[in-house]
């Protein structure tokens, strides 16, 4: 009777959370930081990167505090950290305030020869002091359990899953000699990715995964079948460090969503290069692109954030993934939304 009335207050618990059959993601505005709220069916929850470090901290931490409230949510089980830059875990402490995570899934310990910037050690430091004795480190083929989802790491530490998952291995007519670039040597190209999968749905964020990586997993086959959702790497193709067409053109998706912030990431070439997606219904950013003309950026009701860093409001973009093999996009400032049908 005992045992009974423990399970019954756990399944209250999770029907409490969760949001009945629905996955939902929030993809958090930390104006050009990484922060990705993935909500299970089950009510399970996993913060993908944390937001920035020093005074934008506070700023991404209430961002994130703000989503949680909309999800219901009074905690997020994991964080699960792409990689040490400063974008991606320097706000771990303070979204750990307000999130109060159980574990930590991270690439293994920071190096400085990747992390390079004067401050890494810092951070590092701050991480350890809330995920020490927490954490899981992953490696490429792994998967996370996130109840009701399938979580599978494609990529960690510098190396790319070995076997081809979700339908992939199909030879790439996309893979080309003259748009190899050599080996990334930064942070980025330690950036560990996940494919996220519910019911046909497939959700890829790969961080920051450099394009000599996004290359390995694309060529001479695609690993990684055709997805429904992609968070576009590197805030947008930052820099074009990020963005190999030879992964862009092969997994397909249906929608794109960029995290970029109002001057990083998503320049006229992101731009055009996502448009030439075979079948893509859609590309969303967290913000205009301030430094990008109007004809290189999406259209207005598919931003979340038109205004500079100063008036910024900080609206998130929100998916709502169905049982019934559909999935809608809703912007978070005019609640213009669009629905999909996975393929
Ligand atoms: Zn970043």
């Amino acid at each position: 009777m005992k045992i009974f009335s423990l399970l019954l207050t756990a399944l209250l618990g999770l029907a409490q959370a969760g949001s009945s059959g629905t996955l939902r993601i929030y993809v958090i505005d930390v104006e050009g930081g990484g922060a990705t709220l993935v909500i299970a069916p089950s009510g399970q929850s996993m913060l993908i990167d944390s937001g920035s470090p020093g005074p934008a901290a506070e700023r991404d931490s209430k961002r994130i505090a703000d989503a949680m409230q909309a999800a219901g949510l009074t905690k997020i089980n994991y964080l699960f950290t792409t990689h040490y830059d400063g974008d991606h875990v320097g706000g771990a402490p303070a979204a750990n305030a307000v999130a109060h995570f159980d574990r930590f899934f991270d690439h293994g310990e920071m190096d400085p020869k990747w992390e390079t910037n004067a401050s890494g050690g810092a951070r590092w430091e701050a991480y350890l002091a809330i995920a020490k004795g927490k954490r899981t480190i992953t490696n490429a083929g792994d998967t996370i359990p996130l109840a009701g989802l399938r979580v599978d790491v494609v990529a960690s530490h510098g190396s790319v899953i070995g076997k081809s998952i979700n339908g992939g291995g199909a030879k790439n007519a996309f893979c080309n000699p003259a748009d190899v670039k050599p080996p990334n040597t930064t942070e980025n190209s330690q950036s560990t990715g996940v494919l996220v999968s519910y019911r046909g749905f497939t959700f890829l964020d790969a961080g920051d995964l450099t394009w000599d990586k996004e290359t390995d997993l694309a060529c001479p086959v695609n690993k990684l079948g055709r997805v429904s959702l992609l968070l576009a790497t590197h805030h947008g193709f930052y820099n074009d460090q990020s963005g190999a067409p030879a992964l862009l053109w092969a997994i397909q998706p249906q929608v794109v969503i960029a995290n970029n912030g109002p001057r990083k990431g998503m320049a006229a070439n992101a731009y055009e290069r996502i448009q030439k997606i075979n079948g893509l219904e859609g590309l969303w950013q967290s913000h205009l692109a301030l430094a990008t003309d109007a004809a290189h950026n999406t259209s207005d009701d598919m931003i979340a954030n038109p205004e500079a860093s100063a008036d910024c409001k900080g609206h998130w973009i929100r998916v709502d993934v169905g049982s019934d093999h559909s999935f809608t996009v809703t912007n978070g400032r005019n609640n213009f939304s669009k629905t999909s049908h996975v393929r």
